[in-house]
């Protein structure tokens, strides 16, 4: 089968899946690819990022410098075979589902029930790997159309259960799990609603499913001059609906925006109807937004099933740059002149001293000493940059040639201004497809007594330093008040811009052999880290969204009516609480 076109419209066929890209069944990322110890270091095993096939030798010593505890890679934390409690009986339910969606399209596996009980919040993971979920899942249905999803609906409202949309499992809010949940859980997985259904190239407009898969979308787009440009950390795996549901950020928002500006409209089947624009502009003001209420509804008003979204087509260029500043504030000066800017690289990110040196040491051992001896001595002695205190930007270029080269030479001079130089194309291309690697790593030390997450959040310009040192006192209080060995781990980048603010991300981690309960104090860890956040003053996400973990600080940052105005729109659309898992504190009319 090929594409279809019309006089009007691009059909795409459905996408294949190659064999290769199957994800591992309990921790991040492509099955082909891990890290690994290897020849009494670490490694990357993969063909599909920098770095991968070789071995990473200044990366233990990293790690015992990061968390203050020697890395041993003979000293695993072996995980447990996975357990999980049988499904509720529920024949009726299961017999209506089958009858509506055929055998193929439900299934009640135990790997496969396992699998969408979480998402990526370290918790989930850890749990996963080393002791056991809450609840699971009873059964998990694949709907392939909208009238399947209404039908699974119907059926789960007949029997009372929960249902939960499931697109990648990506989340990190624990948006997903029902480990408390005590009615028959229907997990709603988008898989076989994964399509570009149509591409109108004169409008510049695609309809795509709620199921379809970042890298995918983006790879049939290309085959005919188009992209979207909602890049997430999480392309890999995180889904259309997914996007929409959590209210996702990419890391090229400044030239194609978050999803709130990707998307024209979503299409949201509940189990009394389909809401969906009949005439979708370029803009309207058809009162109600009720795309924008679908906009961080974790799955709680019905089933993103499809959105029709803004293309771009392919840039002319694409480059990739570096900057390299002597300390953080000056970085975070030039940070906050590009957010003024009208036009600004498609990507911007700054990352601190720490980050950068957990960036080098992710060097292969291919890097010849020598090179790495003369970059520094260049940065060193040419630039007066002490290395312990230099922080390093990577910047990616998406457009017009012509528009680019002016927009390259605007940034070299505000970078100068602030005692920056560039670095390098490579170096920021290194840079930017850094994360993709590092999303596995967390999962890999996780064995090594290395814990280890992120969180984000969003900050007024003049905040960012309050709210990076209330993050950084507190978690070393913390951590201290536990007694843990060696020291925590903490390092923060700016990862989006605007001309009001930025968004902060931090990593932390902490050595945890020894640990009665490692996850308790990473709860406490966290909790006082994100009332640090807030008491200095930023937002309680960015990007990563509510879900179950952040639930409790909602009234921190929402007044009780705005609060009461979620709760009853939840209601009045899923008025039997099929959807109402307990995301942001909703849970079911008693
Ligand atoms: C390594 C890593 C990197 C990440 N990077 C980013 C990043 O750069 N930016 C960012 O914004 N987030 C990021 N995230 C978080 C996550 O990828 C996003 O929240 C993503 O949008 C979730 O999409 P998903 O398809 O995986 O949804 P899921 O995890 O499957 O679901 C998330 C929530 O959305 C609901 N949902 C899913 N699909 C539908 C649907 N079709 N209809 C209704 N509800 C639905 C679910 O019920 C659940 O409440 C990252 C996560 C990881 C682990």
């Amino acid at each position: 089968m090929s594409d279809r076109y019309d006089d009007k419209r691009i059909y795409p066929q459905a996408p294949s899946i190659p064999a290769r890209d199957q994800q591992h069944a309990r921790m991040w990322g492509f099955r082909d690819s891990a890290f690994v110890v290897r020849e009494g270091t670490i490694a990357l095993e993969s063909d599909r990022y920098s770095s991968g096939g070789h071995l990473l030798p200044d990366f233990p010593p990293f790690v015992e410098r990061a968390v203050g505890v020697p890395f041993d890679a003979g000293d695993r934390h072996e995980p447990v075979a996975p357990v999980i409690d049988p499904p509720l009986s529920s024949k009726s339910l299961v017999a209506a589902l089958v009858a509506a969606l055929g055998e193929e399209g439900v299934s009640q596996e135990s790997d496969v029930r396992l699998r969408h009980g979480h998402g990526h919040h370290l918790e989930e993971i850890y749990q996963v790997l080393f002791e056991k979920l809450g609840r699971v899942p009873d059964v998990v249905v694949f709907p392939r159309d909208d009238e399947q999803v209404r039908a699974v609906l119907n059926a789960a409202a007949e029997a009372g259960a929960l249902v939960v949309p499931y697109g990648g499992g990506t989340c990190v809010s624990m948006a997903l799990s029902c480990a408390e949940e005590s009615r028959a859980i229907v997990s709603l997985d988008m898989a076989e609603m994964n399509r570009i259904e149509w591409i109108d190239p004169v409008e510049r407009t695609a309809c795509i499913q709620g199921g379809a898969v970042g890298r995918v979308i983006e790879e049939q787009l290309r085959e005919h001059g188009f992209m979207l440009g909602h890049e997430p950390d999480s392309i890999e795996f995180s889904t259309m609906g997914g996007w929409v549901a959590t209210a996702a950020s990419g890391m090229k928002k400044n030239r194609y925006g978050n999803i709130e500006d990707v998307v024209l409209d979503v299409t949201v089947v509940t189990r009394s109807g389909v809401s969906e624009q009949t005439r979708i502009a370029p803009r309207s003001s058809h009162g109600f937004s009720l795309a924008r209420l679908a906009i961080g509804s974790e799955g709680m008003l019905g089933v993103i099933t499809r959105a029709v979204v803004k293309l771009h087509r392919l840039p002319e260029v694409q480059r990739y740059g570096s900057l390299v500043f002597p300390s953080w504030d000056k970085g975070l000066a030039f940070m906050e002149e590009i957010s003024s800017w009208q036009s600004a690289p498609a990507s911007v990110r700054l990352v601190d001293n720490m980050q950068f040196l957990f960036g080098r040491a992710l060097k292969p051992s291919t890097t010849p000493a020598i090179v790495s001896a003369i970059q520094k001595l260049v940065v060193e002695k040419i630039h007066g940059i002490d290395v312990e205190k230099m922080v390093a930007c990577t910047l990616v270029y998406e457009g017009d040639d012509d528009e680019q080269r002016d927009l390259e030479r605007r940034i070299t001079r505000a970078a100068k201004k602030q005692g920056g130089f560039g670095a390098g194309g490579s170096a920021g291309k290194d840079g930017y497809n850094l994360t993709f690697g590092i999303a596995y790593i967390r999962d890999f030390l996780l064995q090594y007594w290395t814990l280890g997450d992120s969180f984000e959040t969003s900050v007024p310009w003049g905040k960012v330093n309050d709210v990076i040192a209330a993050v950084k006192e507190s978690i070393t209080s913390t951590h201290r008040s536990h007694g843990l060995a060696g020291h925590a781990f903490i390092t923060a980048r700016v990862s989006q811009v605007y001309a009001t603010g930025c968004c902060i991300y931090f990593y932390i981690g902490f050595h945890y052999k020894g640990v009665a309960d490692p996850m308790a104090v990473f709860r406490d860890i966290e909790h006082h880290a994100r009332l640090a956040i807030l008491d200095a003053g930023g937002a309680l996400s960015h990007h990563h969204g509510i879900g179950k973990v952040r639930a409790p600080y909602l009234e921190r940052v929402k007044s009780s009516e705005a609060l009461r105005w979620a709760k009853e729109a939840q209601r009045a659309i899923d008025p039997d609480g099929i959807f109402a898992s307990g995301n942001q504190g909703i849970l079911p009319r008693s």
